[in-house]
């Protein structure tokens, strides 16, 4: 059992945790260093993706979990929104795990035009702040992130020290002062150096908001930027994209040369990465990709703002489509006689029964209404016609969820210690997650309630503040502020203003 691991700092890299244990026991060789932590002595370093991390966080007090490592010590937050669910949880399970193969594949990594870091980077100044805080130095997560190419703390670019990252014959690297010596600091064009630097801000929020956006799947990305292309009247005629225009927004927003520098210059061969995210997505793009096109279309609101409410609208606009039929009247308006017909039919029998009753009329929908006939008889395989379901009064389903909802509230109003109270963790407390969430739209009354009571990363980062604030009066000790953010599970960089506002405060700032 290893009983003195190191516990990570604000935003330090896995790899230099483990980096940083090897210095403080003497130990020399990389084999004796991962057969002492991981029983395995062929364990490559990976410093972005590392895996373990169970078994690390049993090593460290009880307030880690892989959760937390995950989340705030490695690169995968840079993934998260962009990726879909399926490809998150064999990640989140890969790094866990002991064994992973071809991760940075499923996560398009080694495809993607978005070139890695080679070498560690850091802040010098940072540096110098580290070790009058801590007596040694470390390795930032950020700082390793392409696109990050400025400390928005010191305000100036980074420096690319000559320790390799990736390569071969990689082990584990500590960081240290002297390594200054044989560094140089990044060079940019100057008249692009306000984009760096807001390219860095950026990149900034999105950590902050990572883990709390989710996507199904690409379907609803490829929904998702085509309303918002719609909305920002870049279509030409009802369905095509007018590229032109998306092209010159970007250039003109980002100018040439900034992206050239991360090698999204080309915006014009047919398979160009600006085209194809556009377009129907079918693999996942990476999130300077998307933080570029989308600060680009809505330059007036925060790209990961903008990302987050089109996701929405795409996701809410899908669950109305899936509405089963029979509780859904109006929606028959638009419909054709063969379609209504059709309804009819697989309601009181089965699909196969129904295509051998009228043949022709199913040929004609197939021709005429393919996907629609598709997705209709999809409804009707999951409800069995001989048993008609009873007639739900949303009205008073509606009332009742709330009745609940209220209830759930106030008794979690007593519980600082609970889990973010999303709408899902909400609706999960109510028991009924697929009833309601299929059915939205008959649910104003609890569908106004979540969207009221839910609680914003804002409030859910407070809450934490609190509770620790809490423990430090009852046990009647003073943390320093490091200290404070670790106790409450947060790190520096990724407190949003309000929650950074609230942490000031009770620090006496
Ligand atoms: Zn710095």
């Amino acid at each position: 059992m290893i009983s003195n691991f190191p516990a990570p700092y604000p935003d330090e890299l896995i790899y230099s945790v483990i980096a940083r244990y090897a210095v403080h026991n003497g130990i020399l060789s990389p084999k004796y260093l991962t057969e002492e932590l991981f029983n395995n002595r062929n364990l490559t370093p990976t410093y972005d993706l590392p895996s373990h991390l169970d078994r690390l966080a049993s090593y460290l007090p009880d307030h880690y979990d892989a959760l937390i490592l995950i989340n705030q010590h490695t690169l995968l937050p840079i993934y998260q929104p962009f990726q879909p669910d399926t490809v998150m949880i064999y990640a989140m399970q890969a790094l866990r795990g002991e064994h992973y193969q071809s991760l940075h594949t499923r996560l398009g990594k080694n495809a993607s035009r978005i070139k890695s870091v080679n070498f560690f980077r850091f802040c010098p100044h940072c540096w110098q702040e580290q070790m009058e805080q801590y007596g040694e130095v470390y390795w930032k997560c950020s700082w390793q992130i392409t696109g990050y190419e400025y400390c928005t703390r010191h305000q100036q670019p980074l420096f690319v020290s000559c320790i390799p990252c990736n390569g071969i014959d990689r082990k584990f690297y500590f960081a240290h002062l002297n390594t200054l010596k044989d560094s140089s600091q990044l060079v940019f064009n100057l008249q692009d150096l306000h984009h760096h630097i807001e390219l860095a801000r950026l990149i900034e929020e999105l950590l902050a908001h990572s883990t709390f956006i989710t996507v199904q799947d690409f379907s609803i990305l490829s929904k998702a930027y085509f309303t918002l292309l719609k909305d920002r009247d870049l279509l030409s005629g009802r369905k095509n994209i007018n590229y032109e225009k998306v092209r010159q927004l970007v250039v003109d927003y980002w100018s040439k040369s900034f992206l050239q520098y991360y090698q999204l210059g080309d915006l014009s061969s047919e398979n160009c990465w600006l085209k194809n995210i556009c377009r129907k997505h079918r693999k996942a793009f990476s999130y300077l990709e998307h933080l570029i096109l989308l600060k680009a279309l809505v330059p007036e609101q925060s790209p990961i703002h903008t990302y987050q409410q089109y996701l929405d609208m795409a996701a809410t606009a899908t669950e109305k489509q899936t509405i089963p039929v029979n509780v859904k009247p109006e929606t028959n308006q638009t419909l054709s006689e063969d379609q209504l017909k059709w309804i009819q039919l697989i309601q009181e029998m089965s699909v196969k029964q129904a295509r051998q009753y009228d043949g022709a009329m199913y040929a004609r929908l197939y021709r005429n209404h393919k996907d629609w006939l598709l997705k209709i008889n999809q409804i009707a395989v999951t409800t069995p016609p001989s048993r008609p379901k009873p007639r739900v009064d949303w009205g008073i389903r509606d009332r009742q969820f709330t009745k609940q909802l209220i209830k759930i509230r106030d008794e979690l109003l007593e519980d600082l210690d609970s889990l973010q109270w999303t709408k899902k963790f909400l609706i999960k407390q109510l028991g009924h997650v697929s009833l309601i969430e299929k059915n939205w739209y008959f649910l104003p009354l609890t569908k106004a309630f979540l969207e009221h009571y839910a609680e914003s990363v804002d409030c859910y980062q407070i809450r934490r503040l609190t509770r620790t604030y809490i423990r430090q009066q009852t046990e009647n000790k003073y943390y320093p502020p490091s200290v404070f953010l670790r106790l409450a599970g947060l790190s520096p960089q990724r407190l949003t203003p309000e929650a950074r506002r609230f942490f000031d405060n009770i620090m006496g700032k």
